[in-house]
């Protein structure tokens, strides 16, 4: 399916090809358990001798039939479903890394990410050294340690709209031996594959365009069966040597390139956080895939109108979007995003944080909402909400200014968007 058919053709029918007589919309197997005749049988499932079903917690066959369509988006070998976007990133990392160890980040990353990799894993004593998304090749070198075991950015930052050079990002990650984790929630797979620029493992919070509708919470990590555990075996002995709690299975020889790091993820991390995501939320989910390259036009056409007309506002200090020619990051969308970034417009009211409220209130269309990547436009100030917990000083560092509007372009009348900005520009006054 995947290299066979176009990503649009992907969106729709990837994943799950029913036989004869079967439903032709994928079946919710709304069911925590699966039966075997013998204790044998699944005593098999449990020492991973045989693939199959046993218990929900760590595998179900709606979830893998959007976790294979999602895959073949990426052009990933394997992939999962965990319950939020929040738990991919962990998982991701937390697949690699243990106490004792290191990883490497952008500093312009989502905020939740940043809190959890700055404060929770350093709680697990995994240190991080964050680097600027447009640092040197130099700059980027001098964080790795002997004991990093990952490099992690965003492709379009979530909310600073910075874009990373995936390639400068990769070729430093494998020039120390270790993956180039890459979450890929902004672009998604229509707009970027960071695995054909050298990325190792993407992941998602499929809350955002993958679900598209705000209906249900989600994350998928996706391996692209690329890099080479065994040639870096002393760095990932958790990959690379038996593991005793799933009977001396060694997931690199047993798995191979393409299946050992999702298998690990799944026995290990999500047999022990539990953090699934339910066969009802995978459905959802798959009705998103299924539009979500008819829908990523749209919610591009509308940004990039909404960022043209910010830009020549006066009451407007600065547009963050990288399909603006003026954009700091508009070579690089023109490289790695060349039919369309997201939908996401972010931008400065002059008059800072109390204009931002002005106009944010006089808004009728987009809501004031926690959320982006939704089909209905929303707005929110990430400096009083979504990174509160940050200092002035990692606000601007991850490129949130106090004052910044981010504004999600929905699915709505491009002509609609603007006149709302409008009529809202028009109160605050600042003109
Ligand atoms: C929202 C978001 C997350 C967190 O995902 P949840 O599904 O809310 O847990 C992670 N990364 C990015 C880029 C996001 O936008």
């Amino acid at each position: 399916m995947a290299e066979q058919y176009k990503l649009d053709t992907r969106c729709v029918q990837a994943g799950y090809t029913p036989g004869n007589g079967e439903p032709r919309q994928i079946p919710i197997v709304q069911s925590t358990t699966f039966k075997y005749a013998t204790g044998e049988e699944m005593g098999k499932l449990f020492d991973l001798e045989e693939a199959g079903y046993f218990y929900t917690r760590l595998q179900n066959p709606t979830n893998d039939y959007v976790a294979a369509k999602i895959a073949a988006l990426e052009g990933g070998t394997a992939a999962m479903l965990t319950s939020s976007g929040q738990a991919a990133n962990f998982f991701a990392l937390f697949n690699l890394a243990s106490c004792g160890d290191h990883i490497v980040a952008s500093s312009s990353i989502y905020g939740g990410t940043f809190n959890l990799i700055s404060v929770t894993m350093a709680r697990m004593g995994i240190e991080v050294t964050f680097v600027s998304p447009d640092c040197t090749d130099e700059e980027l070198d001098a964080a790795f340690r002997p004991n990093t075991k990952a490099l992690f950015g965003e492709t379009i930052a979530n909310p600073a709209l910075t874009v990373l050079d995936i390639e400068q990002f990769a070729r430093a990650a494998h020039a120390h031996g270790v993956p180039f984790i890459i979450d890929n929630t902004f672009a998604t797979p229509v707009n970027c594959r960071p695995i054909e620029w050298g990325a190792d493992i993407v992941t998602h919070s499929t809350t955002k365009y993958m679900d598209g509708h705000g209906a249900a919470v989600g994350g998928a990590i996706v391996d692209s069966g690329r890099f080479d555990w065994m040639a870096h075996a002393d760095k990932f002995p958790g990959l690379c040597t038996p593991d005793e709690s799933y009977h001396g299975v060694t997931y690199a020889e047993k798995f191979g390139m393409g299946g050992a790091f999702i298998t690990k993820c799944t026995a290990q991390l999500m047999r022990d956080f539990g953090a699934i995501q339910s066969p009802q939320h995978a459905f959802y989910l798959n009705l998103g895939l299924e539009s979500l390259h008819v829908r990523m036009k749209r919610h591009c056409e509308n940004g990039q109108a909404v960022a043209e007309f910010l830009r020549d506002r006066p009451e407007v200090e600065r547009v963050h979007y990288c399909g603006l020619p003026g954009d700091p990051y508009h070579a690089r969308a023109l490289k790695y995003l060349p039919n369309g970034s997201c939908g996401v417009v972010s931008f400065e009211l002059k008059g800072g944080r109390a204009t931002a409220e002005v106009f944010m209130n006089a808004l009728r269309l987009a809501a004031i909402e926690t959320h982006v990547a939704d089909a209905r436009t929303c707005c929110l100030n990430p400096a009083s909400t979504t990174h509160r917990q940050m200092t002035d000083e990692q606000l601007q560092a991850a490129g949130v200014p106090a004052g910044l509007v981010r504004m999600s372009c929905g699915l709505e009348d491009p002509g609609d968007l603007v006149e709302d900005i409008r009529q809202a520009l028009e109160k605050t006054g600042e003109a």
